[in-house]
């Protein structure tokens, strides 16, 4: 039986006592929906979980999701909506939730949000929608908002658990087929909404497993894979054809998969999974790694299971970390559940300007991470076998916001010291695999290598191509990917329907015409011609 923080049977008892209370107050008002304490979930023990890969935190328990969501005080203008960057209607699932009918309020998450139960537990809701919520602002404390993303993974979790969730309607085959090139976040709601409309979809993903970063970057202790299994099993019933083992630009050029596969649309939701490195001397010796491969190696090809695979892992007892994002956050910390006894992360700012999810780094903290503030690796230095023995740190102060408007980390000339490690993973950003690109002539990418995207339809330089998601914005968050996913199978799916009325009404005049001149090709052409234009 694990221990946690707190007894999750005595948080239970805790929040049903007080939902009794409340009952007998009848109608709440504003200043009794502020007193609600905020309803922490049940997490375990720092000590024990800190060497286990089990998820650190439990959903809430029923009695404190519906407390949870009667904290809030449905806002007329509500700025948590505003915040959330695929506008679910959040006060209208805690309506629903507060008032105990879970399956009437998952369903309006789910009219907007394909993945809750993910974006419950990985989106960083303190600078979303919990940001501005009237709550976390009346109590000067966005700390104590409504704890919308808790609520949410409640939700999404007690449909899972009750049965097999029910398979969406889906049209009457369309003949159209739609390939998505990317299992992520991205790619998987693409598929799910131009399966709806009846076309056909398949996907192809590089690696042998599917799910993206929500696979292989993001460790078990934070989402476990059974729900990214669930949300990929829907997919399947749904129809969707996955092909793993298919890199795109190498076992198939994209623009074949068109031309010669007949597909009539493609999207690219590939991600940004190459890893940037520092250039700092002495980065080519042994023990140093990027944190995603490391992350990769232990998710995704089993190294978190010594024993049940041959993936080789590094081990360590003295382990560095370079960065302050979530992916610094998930390497540090399951560098300390490989057995690592000792973990430093190195960040060059403060902890205001720290892009982890909050939660991240206080559990982190919890877990014994020691984070030092304004410091960062000027080099790495090895013993006589070539293998990494410490890190050259260099210490910083904050200068002038530079133009992320984060203050801009200064070194301190001649402040520097030799911090000993054997292995350092490098968490400083992933930018994207050039592999489609370069192989996809007329894809228009910017400077960065991120393809170029009408923001308004996710249209790139390319007839019937679409794009989103880390690939076109940097790498970013699930919740935008998504968004970007969605907003892309809309036009996708506009372009499809257009066509299909179009050709409708050619036919019957097609098959009149004298000469019997109806050809496939000329279908072909006419759809080209209303597709998406190349943009110049
Ligand atoms: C370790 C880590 C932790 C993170 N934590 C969080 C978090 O807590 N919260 C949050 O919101 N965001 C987090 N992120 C960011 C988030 O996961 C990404 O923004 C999101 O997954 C991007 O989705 P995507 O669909 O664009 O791409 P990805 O999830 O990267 O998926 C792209 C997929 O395309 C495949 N692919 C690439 N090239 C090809 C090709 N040529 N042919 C076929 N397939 C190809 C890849 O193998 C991959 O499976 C994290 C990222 C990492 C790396
Ligand atoms: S801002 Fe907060 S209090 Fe207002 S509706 Fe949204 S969740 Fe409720």
């Amino acid at each position: 039986m694990p221990r946690y923080v707190e007894d999750p049977n005595k948080l239970n008892a805790r929040a049903r006592g007080l939902l009794e209370e409340l009952r007998d107050k009848g109608t709440l008002k504003m200043k009794d929906r502020l007193a609600i304490p905020v309803q922490r979930p049940p997490v375990l023990d720092p000590g024990e979980r800190s060497r286990w890969q089990e998820e650190v935190e439990k959903p809430l328990t029923p009695a404190q999701a519906v407390l949870e969501s009667m904290r809030c005080i449905q806002c007329k203008n509500p700025a948590c909506v505003k915040g959330c960057p695929v506008a679910i209607d959040i006060p209208e699932f805690l309506r629903l939730t507060a008032e105990g009918n879970f399956s009437a309020a998952i369903e309006v998450i789910k009219r907007t949000s394909l993945l809750p139960a993910i974006c419950g537990r990985v989106c960083p809701q303190e600078r979303q929608c919990q940001k501005d919520c009237a709550v976390g602002k009346s109590l000067k404390d966005v700390g104590l908002a409504v704890a919308i993303g808790k609520v949410e993974r409640f939700l999404a979790d007690w449909q899972r658990n009750q049965a097999q969730a029910p398979v969406p309607r889906i049209k009457s085959p369309s003949g159209r087929k739609v390939a998505v090139i990317g299992s992520g976040p991205a790619g998987l709601v693409v598929a799910a909404d131009c399966r709806r409309e009846g076309h056909q979809v398949t996907v192809f993903e590089a690696f042998h497993k599917l799910g993206g970063v929500l696979r292989y970057g993001i460790p078990e202790f934070r989402l476990p894979k059974e729900v990214v299994d669930a949300e990929i099993d829907l997919l399947r019933r749904m129809g969707v054809e996955f092909r793993t083992n298919f890199v795109v630009g190498r076992t198939r050029k994209l623009l074949d998969l068109m031309d010669k596969d007949g597909f009539d649309a493609v999207f690219i939701g590939s991600g940004a999974g190459l890893p940037v490195f520092t250039g700092m001397p002495g980065e080519d010796l042994v023990g140093v790694f990027s944190a995603n491969e490391y992350l990769t190696r232990a998710n995704m090809m089993g190294a978190i299971h010594p024993g049940r695979t041959d993936t080789p892992m590094f081990v360590s007892r003295r382990t560095v970390v370079l960065g302050g994002g979530n992916v610094a956050m998930d390497a540090c910390r399951m560098a300390r559940r490989l057995g690592a006894e000792e973990v430093v992360v190195l960040y060059r700012r403060s902890r205001t300007e720290m892009p982890a999810r909050a939660e991240e780094v206080e559990h982190a903290l919890e877990e014994g991470i020691e984070i030092r503030f304004l410091e960062n690796a000027l080099g790495v230095l090895g013993d006589e076998s070539g293998r990494v023995r410490a890190v050259t740190v260099q210490r910083y102060a904050l200068g002038e916001p530079d133009a992320s408007g984060r203050r801009r980390p200064v070194p301190i000339e001649g402040d520097t010291y030799e911090l000993p490690a054997d292995a350092v993973l490098v968490a400083i950003g992933n930018n994207s695999n050039p592999l489609l690109t370069s192989t996809t002539p007329g894809l228009e990418v910017n400077a960065r290598g991120n393809i170029v995207v009408d923001p308004e339809t996710g249209c790139t330089s390319l007839e019937r191509v679409f794009a989103g998601g880390d690939i076109v914005l940097g790498a970013a968050t699930v919740i935008l990917a998504m968004g970007e996913g969605r907003r892309a199978a809309r036009s996708i799916n506009e372009m499809l329907a257009r066509e299909a009325i179009e050709e409708a009404a050619d036919a019957p005049r097609a098959h009149a015409a004298p000469t019997g001149h109806w050809a496939p090709g000329r279908l072909r052409r006419r759809r080209l011609a209303l597709g998406t234009r190349r943009r110049g």
